[in-house]
């Protein structure tokens, strides 16, 4: 039940949950950008749907749960885009037939990516001795089953990994179904190394994005002068240009647009840009990611291309909470 996620946000495993945002003054910069991973439909009480949005949210579910309440936000928000899929750290506890439904809704909603899925190892289901196998063999199913539906349906993917860089990349190797166009690895932890080793695994180089928050990658241990901020820089330096994404990660639709302004700080700090070109940059990238474009030549081919205001349009008109029943669902997904 949706009641029972106590978790504050996704926020990459820490047991105390996410520190608080710095209390300083917002940065000055004031460049549109893309927040192309949140959590906003958590905690959005002084919004009203009339309000202006500061910046375009790509909001991701956590569990099958938070679907609804997902679509819900999305649907009173005309500048956010739902993410729809099963957190790794959610993974066990997958009620069966979640694939179909899963596939259903996306068909539905033709605007929306999947996520958030992806490969935790240090996720809480993986704690106890006793079941940690089968925890993470539900993981890489649950992944690999996400995997195929943005595979099948053309949709973008947005995907954790948390100490668990090796196996991700042997799933997107060993994928036996088709890859989602685009996948962005969401305030991504790793190096510089594993950078360069995601991106020559040659049948999703082109399609691959790495995101970067403050809320994860520099206000959870990685901050200025440490060791791990170094290695953080010379990782965003690592990505090619038109794969950088910038997020907030955050679930309070409060900070979001100031947790992002952050993340367009560090990648700027980190690449030598000006804060509005970074934004200017990121967003671009962000809009291509969401309509599931990739970023290289041959891995863009057969991309979902669709004109990004009339799928707004759409999607706004077909929006609703309901889950179909399993009669309703349109269209046959190969799941592996
Ligand atoms: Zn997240
Ligand atoms: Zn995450």
């Amino acid at each position: 039940m949706a009641a029972a996620w106590h978790e504050p946000r996704c926020g990459c495993c820490s047991p105390r949950g996410l520190p608080p945002l710095p209390t300083a003054p917002p940065p000055s910069h004031a460049a549109p950008s893309v927040d192309s991973h949140s959590h906003i439909h958590q905690h959005a009480p002084q919004l009203s749907p009339s309000a202006p949005a500061p910046l375009l949210s790509a909001v991701l579910a956590l569990d099958e749960d938070c679907w609804p309440r997902v679509l819900r936000y999305c649907a009173s928000h005309r500048s956010a885009v739902p993410g729809l899929g099963i957190h790794p750290w959610r993974a066990h506890a997958a009620a069966a037939g979640w694939d179909a439904r899963l596939a259903a809704l996306l068909a539905a909603h033709p605007a929306a990516i999947v996520g958030e899925a992806g490969l935790c190892r240090a996720a809480r289901n993986l704690r106890d001795p006793a079941g940690r196998a089968r925890a993470w063999a539900a993981q890489l199913d649950v992944l690999a089953r996400q995997l195929a539906l943005g595979g099948t349906l053309r949709r973008a993917a947005s995907l954790h990994c948390v100490k668990a860089h090796g196996a991700m990349a042997e799933c997107l190797r060993g994928a036996r179904a088709e890859l989602p166009p685009a996948v962005a690895l969401h305030s991504f932890s790793g190096g510089a190394a594993q950078v360069r080793e995601l991106l020559a695994i040659g049948r999703v180089g082109g399609r691959l994005y790495f995101g970067f928050s403050h809320t994860v990658n520099v206000a959870m241990g990685g901050g200025e002068g440490s060791r791990r901020h170094a290695a953080l820089l010379e990782a965003i330096r690592a990505v090619p240009a038109e794969a950088l994404l910038v997020e907030s990660d955050v679930d309070d639709s409060g900070s979001a647009a100031d947790a992002t302004a952050r993340a367009v700080e560090l990648v700027a700090c980190a690449r030598a840009w000006t804060c509005d070109e970074t934004a200017r940059r990121c967003a671009e990238n962000g809009r291509r990611f969401l309509r599931g474009v990739g970023w290289g030549g041959g891995a863009a081919e057969g991309a979902r291309e669709v004109d990004e205001e009339a799928a707004e349009r759409a999607e706004m008109v077909r929006l609703c909470i309901s889950i179909p029943s399993s009669s309703e669902v349109l269209v046959r997904v190969s799941l592996l």
